[in-house]
């Protein structure tokens, strides 16, 4: 990505870009994707949706009717192409002419895909709060190699967020993915190019989700708690999509593409090294997010990723302790914004103290 422009004083000029895209959200906010097939005129809709979301994607296969050409179960993390080329063949045999994607990221991911190498529209149906829904940006991985691209087109036109639907979450997914959205507005609110945009959208995000993940942990079935947070990825989603991310998500890519780990369970138990290590360098970050949080944002994103169950620590994702100057290394040698430089010691450090 391009560096940031500047004033004549060197202070960062506000670049601002948005891409169209219509929102829904609301408890039933699936049952309006059918007038939204219609609405974008399609035809023939190829539904890609997550296994542990099966019973909602009967529902919603049901509701499309004749205008269903096929559902395709299976997405995979990472967007494998083996996968991508599998999903296209059934895009060509039915010739689809709309994607609906239901599901987490990996689901919405391999919806960006298809629409990549077709143009055909889409519709993200998300399920977890990981926030690819919002973004321009597809990771895809071949031969065990991840790259990454960004363009305008990538990005759903059409995103239907239900809180009905995040209801099946496990309580550990819950919390992890919800840790994830909030590391996307941690990380808005110290980027280079943060807006006052980005930095309200950051602010509401993270006070959204401290306020409303603890109850929702309380009860994982209390609705208006679920779309409270729900919104909050929302906002964290766009965060993600207009600024560039840190330490945090360089991290959490070096690590799982190299030792093969989860996604939000990664996220959660980094996040509050990460603003340990960033904090004291990002002074209106802090300021921001202590406000936000009401209280001290490594005390209070702490408290909350110990409510996780499952692994807490690297060491319990299997990540072996002398692979991480190898991560701080490669992170450290990366181009990417930081408010604190990462030299590879003090990454390692911190990795020792996530492990
Ligand atoms: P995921 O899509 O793999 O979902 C995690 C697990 O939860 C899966 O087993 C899934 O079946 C299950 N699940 C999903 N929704 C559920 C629900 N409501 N109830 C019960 N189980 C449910 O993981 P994720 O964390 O949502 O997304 C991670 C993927 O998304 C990664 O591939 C990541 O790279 C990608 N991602 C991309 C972007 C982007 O901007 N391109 C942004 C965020 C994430």
């Amino acid at each position: 990505m391009p560096a940031v422009p500047a004033q004549p004083d060197g202070a960062p000029l506000t670049v601002y870009e948005t891409h169209p895209c219509r929102v829904l959200l609301g408890r039933g906010a699936r049952g309006k994707v059918p007038g939204e097939a219609e609405r974008l005129g399609a035809r023939r809709v190829l539904l890609v949706e997550t296994r542990s979301a099966a019973a909602a994607a009967g529902e919603l296969a049901a509701a499309l009717g004749g205008v269903l050409a096929a559902r395709f179960a299976g997405p995979v993390v990472h967007t494998p192409v083996e996968v991508t080329d599998e999903a296209m063949r059934t895009v060509r045999a039915t010739r689809a002419d709309l994607v609906v994607a239901l599901g987490g990221g990996a689901a919405i991911g391999l919806g960006k895909a298809l629409s990549a190498r077709t143009g055909v529209p889409q519709i993200a149906v998300p399920t977890t709060y990981a926030g690819s829904e919002a973004t321009p940006v597809l990771g895809e991985t071949a031969g065990g190699r991840k790259t990454t691209r960004r363009d305008p087109s990538l990005a759903p036109g059409t995103v239907v967020y239900d809180p009905e639907l995040t209801v099946t979450m496990p309580p550990g997914l819950t919390l992890t993915s919800a840790l994830n959205a909030l590391a996307h507005a941690v990380e808005a609110l110290w980027a280079p190019d943060a807006t006052a945009v980005t930095d309200a959208l950051a602010g509401e995000a993270a006070a959204r989700i401290t306020d409303a993940l603890p109850r929702v942990l309380d009860d994982p079935t209390a609705l208006p708690a679920r779309e409270e947070l729900q919104s909050a990825a929302w906002l964290a989603g766009i965060c993600l999509a207009q600024t560039r991310m840190g330490l945090h998500h360089q991290l959490a890519h070096a690590l799982g593409g190299t030792f093969d780990l989860p996604h939000a369970e990664l996220h959660a138990l980094l996040l509050p090294h990460v603003l340990e290590f960033n904090l004291p360098a990002a002074p209106r970050a802090a300021a921001r997010l202590t406000q936000a949080l009401r209280g001290d944002p490594v005390a209070v994103v702490g408290a909350l990723a110990r409510r996780h169950t499952g692994p807490g620590r690297l060491r319990d994702l299997g990540v072996p302790r002398d692979g991480l100057r190898a991560v701080a290394e490669e992170v450290g040698a990366r181009p990417y914004p930081n408010p604190r430089p990462p030299a590879a010691d003090e990454v390692t450090a911190l990795l020792e103290r996530a492990w």
